[in-house]
């Protein structure tokens, strides 16, 4: 099978593309090296850059490439960005990914699996997020991803497309033996930033917010292993494949650790100290993140393999050997 990864040289994306090898399968890779690294794949992988709105591009891909189903992962990622500069958003997130689509069905590739977020959900105030809940975002990158969900619904109506979106908590971890992992510029996530104040003492972590309505008043967040969410899009994608049909899936662990929590964590794997200091909430922030993914367990077989700590142990062992 002929895999075509949109942003298969991101963070997600080219652990996504390491899995597919592994696993036998062809990933092609398609990405502009806005924000992904060429040394984030394997020399052998069949690499293009350029646009995913790119017609011409994309359709020579498709028919040279003989692509039988297309992983989308490019996207841009960073909310506080999304407040700033919603045009930036929606017009890559959004106004791209519908010129993607139509290439695929103007060249009969109808199986999709899309990156989503359970940030189209916005701060609901339950213990578990399920996929029933309304999704209600409350900040411009959540809106792009439940635009495109609302699309590929009316497209698998009208024109047959079979998909799945996919809705992932915190991503987080790196591949097992540290060939690669999480290199954001700028870095906002919390476990690299948290490993990386071990490593460098002056790069301080701020704790954004000590006043949450949680356990310790820090910000709770379900962190799944990306290896966890790859193996979870070739599920969905056999899923659609052999049922022809199309549904969303949340991918979470269903475990809830508060940003202290993750500190902690850090410093039991690493054996050091992380230096940091409590500071105002960070705008957009809801308290309280975690998956309800009894779906995807069900239905698509999925079991996340990562607990906390393997998951920080290979961020730290990516983050002490960096290649990138
Ligand atoms: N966070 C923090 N300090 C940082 C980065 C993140 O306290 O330097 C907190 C953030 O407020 C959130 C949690 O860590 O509650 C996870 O944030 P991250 O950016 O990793 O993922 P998000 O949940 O925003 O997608």
């Amino acid at each position: 099978m002929n895999i075509l990864v949109t942003g298969g040289a991101g963070y997600i994306g080219a652990h996504m593309t390491r899995y597919i090898l592994r696993h036998g399968l062809r990933p092609v890779v398609l990405d502009n090296l806005v924000y992904g690294h060429r040394a984030s794949l394997p020399e052998k992988t069949k690499f293009y850059r350029g646009d995913i709105a790119d017609r011409r591009l994309v359709t020579k891909i498709i028919r040279k490439e003989k692509i039988d189903a297309v992983l989308h992962f490019s996207a841009y990622a960073y909310v506080g960005e999304s407040v700033e500069n919603p045009r930036k958003y929606y017009e890559n997130n959004f106004s791209k990914t519908q010129k993607l689509l139509d290439t695929l069905l103007d060249n009969n590739v109808a199986h999709f699996i899309f990156s989503s977020t359970c940030a189209t959900y916005g701060a609901p105030d339950v213990k578990k997020l399920h996929e029933k809940l309304p999704q209600n975002p409350i900040n411009p990158y959540g809106f792009t991803k439940l635009a495109v969900e609302k699309m590929l619904a009316d497209y698998s109506r009208a024109y047959g497309l079979q998909y799945a979106a996919l809705r992932y908590f915190n991503a987080a971890g790196a591949d097992d033996d540290g060939a690669i992992g999480e290199a954001h510029d700028p870095e906002t996530h919390l476990i690299p930033l948290a490993l990386q104040s071990i490593l460098r003492p002056a790069r301080q972590l701020k704790i954004f917010g000590t006043d949450y309505p949680t356990p310790d008043g820090t910000c709770v967040r379900d962190y799944v292993h990306v290896y966890d969410l790859a193996a979870a899009h070739l599920q969905a994608l056999d899923y659609i494949l052999k049922n022809k049909t199309s549904d969303c899936f949340n991918l979470g662990s269903e475990n809830g650790y508060s940003v202290r929590e993750i500190i902690k964590a850090c410093e039991k794997v690493s054996g050091r100290k992380v230096n940091c200091l409590e500071a105002p909430r960070r705008a957009g922030d809801p308290a309280y993140l975690v998956a309800d993914s009894s779906k995807a367990r069900k239905i698509l077989g999925w079991r996340p393999c990562y607990d906390l700590e393997k998951i920080i142990a290979t961020a730290w062992n990516w983050e002490q050997n960096r290649r990138y």
